[in-house]
């Protein structure tokens, strides 16, 4: 019997020089992840980096939904994979991360391992997380935080501009 596939959510960030190339690359990357199937992407938005050294580059986010048969760990190892792979490129050692992929839901699972917490931990705090996951999956629930649609209710006016797809 085949297994029934999870939806995973992954929130995908990046302050690299050259940003929505690292993020249409992330793209591309999860839709050949093995056992998987990349079933929405959203919009790029952009907002301003807070905090750290002046004239640090905007930062780029985006989500995406993958359906799965990946346990969550495998699934956060091939991410980390996929990190590492485009870290590569154009980073300087200990400069800023080119590539950010957390898994912000497995389904509806709860989890408080060491190495993985679920939901992500710091989704609910987040404009740049939340907006562009609304725009995949709107209806959806953050166990432990309630309907997605009432955590946008939070963030008001925030300082996040959705990219033009026709960029
Ligand atoms: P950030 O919190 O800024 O995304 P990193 O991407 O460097 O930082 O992640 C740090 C650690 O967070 C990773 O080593 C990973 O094991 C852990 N982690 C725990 N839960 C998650 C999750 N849901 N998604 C991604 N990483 C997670
Ligand atoms: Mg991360």
């Amino acid at each position: 019997m085949a297994m029934r596939a999870a939806r995973a959510y992954i929130g995908i960030g990046s302050n690299l020089e050259y940003p929505e190339t690292q993020l249409r690359q992330a793209f591309r990357a999860l839709a050949q992840l093995p056992a998987s199937r990349c079933v929405a992407c959203s919009p790029l938005y952009r907002s301003e980096a807070v905090g750290g050294p002046p004239g640090q580059p905007d930062y780029l986010n985006a989500a995406a939904a993958v359906d799965t048969t990946l346990s969550p760990e495998a699934l956060l190892t091939a991410l980390q994979t996929i990190e590492t792979a485009q870290g590569r490129v154009r980073t300087v050692r200990w400069g800023p991360r080119t590539l950010d992929l957390d898994l912000l839901l497995y389904d509806q699972l709860v989890l408080d391992g060491s190495r993985l917490i679920l939901p992500h931990p710091r989704l609910h705090q987040r404009a740049f997380v939340v907006y562009p996951l609304y725009d995949i999956a709107p209806d959806l629930e953050i166990p432990g935080q309630g309907l997605l649609s009432e955590l946008l209710k939070k963030f008001p006016q925030p300082a996040l501009v959705r990219l033009d797809s026709a960029e």
